[in-house]
């Protein structure tokens, strides 16, 4: 007789929780010739927690393997220079995967609540429909919490980066991810992305785009009453209080601005300074842009190019005065804008409410903390934005009073674990971390 001992779990056999065995007996003599061990809701947790995150760790591991290769296609479909495509195009989502593979194995997917046991359960179908500035990370942020909730998905990515979007993919049937649990369709917005939302098999849908298209998955979804996650424009401010270091806050604002040519839906196109700083604030801006020259990469394409180039040209008409870069490009083919500054910008100009979606920052001037506030929190959007204080708890105090998802104080950085997303016409939900993958989970409550 012999008597096996452990489970095997997560690539190795483990102690079973329990102590109680299941005997196997050779039905020929009735002899028993060996035990295992008879495994315990806990033993079947711990390997379902394993399976999860294995599928995710094993993403996780291609991602990684194939970053290069992912990162020249980012650069072949949207022009974002190589290096950025390497340290984020590629780089995020890698970190991003990880971040649900252990979060899967960590998550309490089932918890206490007096007499009741809540259970989080997939939603089921997700439909993910996503845009072209960061084409990769947008797929990421959606998938890997899907698949962590234990959700299946549809990806319809935007026409302009289909190529990335095939690359992960074939990342996904590598990892070994089952038949049917990801699919991508390639396909035009109005056409393919339309009958995603629209579709009665699709349990949740999950948009990434502009505040237009945006508005009108949710109304479909409203009408199906289904659930919807938004994730749309912004108009984030950086707010440089006096006392903060200035040229540290000004230089960080611009190279946020122009980082991905301003393709940056959580990018600080608002800087704001108090009127003593303004004139010191517009120069050390104008000089930092005229540094990145034509380091920055074209925009996606002539339309957007011809969005942006329009909203220098409404600028200056409202008044803007132009401090750096402008029409003029020294390039004579691609889709490029220079790193462009307009100072002089007052809240109420076009260029200080709209999103512009290209390397142009407006410089507005404030008289005193409330106007600030005032003015920060004075568009349709919440997405993002910066506070930048002599002290940190100054800094703090004013984030809390602003109307968006995400503060970076004093030149905080990027935390893939921290929940993303907008108030006001900024979004609906939120991605990452946990918080991101609690929107592909519905409860059911056991009452006892
Ligand atoms: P877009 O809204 O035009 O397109 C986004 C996606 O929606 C694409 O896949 C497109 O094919 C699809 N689409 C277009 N029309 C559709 C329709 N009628 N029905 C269904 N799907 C449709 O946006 P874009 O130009 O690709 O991206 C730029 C915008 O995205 C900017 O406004 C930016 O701020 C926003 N954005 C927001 C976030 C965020 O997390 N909040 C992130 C990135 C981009």
């Amino acid at each position: 007789m012999k008597a096996y001992d452990g489970m095997y779990i997560d690539g190795a056999w483990r102690p079973a929780a329990g102590p109680d065995v299941i005997e196997v007996v050779n039905p020929a003599d009735e002899q028993v010739i060996a035990t295992v061990p008879a495994g315990t809701v806990e033993d079947v947790d711990a390997a379902v927690r394993a399976a999860r995150a294995a599928r995710l760790a094993a993403l996780r591991d291609v991602l990684q393997a194939r970053r290069e290769e992912i990162a020249e296609t980012v650069t072949a479909e949207l022009g974002s220079p190589l290096k950025l495509s390497q340290t984020v195009h590629a780089g995020v989502p890698v970190a991003v995967a990880g971040s649900y593979a252990e979060l899967a194995a960590a998550h309490a997917f089932e918890e206490r609540i007096g007499n009741s046991t809540v259970l989080s359960e997939p939603v089921g179908v997700v439909g993910a429909i996503t845009p072209w500035n960061y084409p990769l990370h947008q797929i990421v942020a959606k998938t890997a919490p899907a698949l962590a909730a234990g959700c299946t998905i549809v990806v319809k990515p935007a026409e302009d980066t289909p190529l990335v979007a095939r690359l992960f993919a074939e990342a996904v049937h590598e990892a070994g991810i089952p038949a049917g649990v990801f699919n991508l369709v390639t396909g035009l917005g109005p056409v393919a992305g339309q009958a995603l939302a629209e579709h009665p098999g699709v349990d949740l849908v999950s948009f990434t785009g502009s505040t237009a298209v945006g508005r009108r998955i949710g109304a479909i979804a409203a009408g199906a009453v289904k659930k919807v996650a938004l994730e749309l424009g912004g108009k984030s401010a950086n707010v440089i209080l006096p006392g903060a270091d200035l040229a540290r806050a000004v230089n960080v604002g611009v190279a946020n601005v122009m980082s991905n040519s301003g393709q940056t839906c959580s990018a600080w196109t608002r800087m704001l300074v108090h009127r003593d700083q303004y004139d010191e604030a517009v120069g050390l801006a104008a000089g930092a842009a005229a540094k990145y020259g034509d380091r920055i990469g074209p925009l996606v394409n002539a339309g957007q190019r011809d969005r942006v180039r329009g909203y220098i040209e409404k600028g200056v008409a409202e008044g803007a005065r132009l401090v750096a870069g402008g029409l003029d490009t020294p390039h004579d083919r691609g889709y490029h804008v220079s790193p462009t500054v307009l100072a002089d910008v007052t809240p109420d100009m076009t260029v200080a409410q709209e999103e512009i979606f290209g390397p142009v920052l407006c410089v507005l001037r404030y008289e005193d903390e409330e106007d600030a506030l005032r003015i920060a929190n004075g568009t349709v959007y919440g997405l993002a934005g910066a506070v930048w204080a002599g002290d940190e708890e100054q800094a703090v105090a004013f984030a809390r009073r602003l109307e968006t998802g995400q503060v970076d104080i004093n030149g905080g950085r990027f935390n893939p674990l921290a929940p993303f997303g907008g108030y006001k016409q900024s979004g609906v939900g939120r991605e990452l971390g946990v918080h991101g993958l609690t929107e592909y989970l519905q409860t059911k409550s056991l009452q006892f």
